[in-house]
């Protein structure tokens, strides 16, 4: 035990780490944390830990707004949350500097440089006489316990559904009850505003503003809705652009105002109760099962973000806009929603507006840029974690390599999606468009020759690995 240190913790408070599970309900951190002694919030606005991915843009201003939302609910329970910007080993050694530090809590994180951070943390604070305690709050199961029978991760979706199903999954939990403050003065917090997240000139933002409230109580306002309105109809309506047909709870989840039990309970509680409902409540629980499965799979392959799951594609022969004139024009069309296909110009219109598409709108955008455009997936993958407020990194890199056929589990190659037959399908009446209005502009590609070229560039790529 370190000399100095205090170990007891009616004298000391409980440090809990906020990340990616900005929220006070079913949260076993901030729980354990409490039960333990007053508390003390930390968060830590930390982009320059190394590999750590800076957050885009949109993310930066959903990031704000949760921050102010997150500090009134703790103060509700007496817990007041610090903010500071930095490297979270150098600010963690400042904070607990003065002894008053009894423990520290966080849930674990299960990106690859993230879980270094956190493996640095717990040796640091062991050495400095404090206990570290980490616990399971982000995902149903750990990427470490839910196996294939030869002991690795899964990579096809399908088994990995059954296998979770077969699970039981544990009840969520309730926040701490309000308590009183931890005595004393507190270590140094930086003012939010210091940190310069909101866009300022141009501030871009009010289209985010007029779609979304970030915080865990608009989060939980919205599940309701779902429970009571939306998931019934969720088979029918969840490929409909048109319609308010899916959750819309993508950046709850991405910012863990609400995590994957308190949904997945909140589904299978329907569906027992409501059997007229539970086909679309199964239907919708499979989705989260889908976000759990992305972070398993970045868990096992620490290099999703990057590299192409299936080595073959890397001799797939991808254009960056920095190669020519003509890719370059092809990227800011698509970025621009300037393609000429309405579709995909309205999913991207939406995208700059709200900060969010449509599932489907996703797939057909993606497939065009890979596909008819002939650009690499990373492209494609960065102007969307630039510009979602539910970009996460195992769920974007996941599905732009399924869409790009790279990934595991990925859709066949050969899948094209026709963004024009997609369109008269999807959003038969033609509302989702006109509500987006894109430019009428001319098709920057013909849907067919391009199609084609990419067959032959799959082939190519086959034969020259079958040499
Ligand atoms: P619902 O249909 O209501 O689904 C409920 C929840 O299940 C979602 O909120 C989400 O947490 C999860 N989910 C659903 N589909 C998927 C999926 N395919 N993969 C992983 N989780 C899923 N989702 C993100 O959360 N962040 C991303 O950065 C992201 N990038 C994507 C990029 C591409 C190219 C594509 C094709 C899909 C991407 N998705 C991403 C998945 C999906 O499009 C969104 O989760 C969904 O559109 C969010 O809307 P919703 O909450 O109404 O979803």
């Amino acid at each position: 035990m370190h000399p100095n240190r205090n170990h007891d913790s009616a004298q000391g408070y409980q440090l809990v780490l906020f990340r990616d599970d900005l929220r006070t309900a079913d949260h076993p951190a901030l729980l354990a944390a409490s039960e333990a002694g007053p508390v003390v919030g930390l968060y830590i606005f930390d982009e320059s830990s190394p590999g750590i991915r800076p957050l885009g843009a949109a993310a930066r201003w959903w990031l704000h707004h949760a921050l102010l939302s997150l500090q009134a609910s703790l103060a509700e329970l007496g817990i007041p949350l610090l903010l500071r910007r930095g490297t979270t080993a150098e600010l963690l050694e400042e904070v607990i500097a003065d002894g008053t530090v009894a423990a520290v809590h966080w849930n674990r994180r299960y990106g690859q440089a993230e879980r270094a951070v956190d493996t640095r943390l717990k040796s640091s604070m062991r050495k400095a006489g404090i206990t570290a305690h980490s616990y399971a709050g982000t995902l149903l199961h750990e990427p470490w316990e839910l196996l294939t029978q030869s002991g690795t991760g899964y990579k096809v979706f399908t088994a990995f559904h059954k296998a979770l199903c077969g699970t039981d999954i544990r009840p969520a939990q309730p926040a701490p009850t309000p308590q009183s403050a931890p005595q004393g003065q507190l270590p140094y917090s930086d003012e939010l505003k210091s940190w310069k997240l909101l866009p300022t000139s141009p501030d871009w933002s009010t289209g985010l503003a007029e779609a979304w409230t970030p915080g865990e109580p608009a989060a939980h306002e919205r599940l309701a809705t779902v429970l009571d309105e939306i998931a019934q109809d969720y088979q029918d309506q969840h490929d409909r652009p048109d319609l308010d047909g899916t959750s819309a709870l993508s950046p709850a989840l991405r910012w863990g105002h609400l995590n994957a039990h308190q949904v997945w309970n909140g589904l299978s509680a329907l569906a027992s109760r409501t059997p007229e409902a539970a086909n679309g409540a199964l239907a919708l629980r499979r989705q989260i099962a889908w976000r759990d499965f992305c972070w398993h799979l970045y868990y096992h392959h620490p290099g999703l973000p990057t590299e192409n799951l299936r080595a073959e594609f890397d001799d797939f022969d991808w254009s960056w806009p920095e190669d020519s004139d003509q890719a370059a024009h092809l990227a800011r069309a698509w970025q621009r929603g300037r393609t000429g296909f309405a579709l995909v110009d309205a999913g991207m219109a939406q995208l700059w507006q709200t900060g969010w598409m449509h599932n489907r709108v996703r797939m057909v955008a993606a497939s065009l840029l890979v596909k008819n455009l002939g650009l690499h997936w990373r492209v494609g993958e960065q102007w969307f974690w630039d510009t979602l407020v539910d970009a996460d990194l195992a769920s974007n890199t996941g599905n732009w390599q399924w869409v790009a056929g790279s990934g595991a589990d990925a859709a066949p190659y050969f899948r094209v999606f026709n963004p024009e037959l997609q369109a008269k399908k999807f959003d038969p009446s033609g509302s989702y468009v006109a509500c987006y209005a894109p430019l009428a502009v001319e098709p920057v590609v013909d849907l067919k020759e391009s199609r084609q070229a990419a067959l032959d560039a799959y082939q190519q790529m086959k034969s020259a690995q079958s040499q």
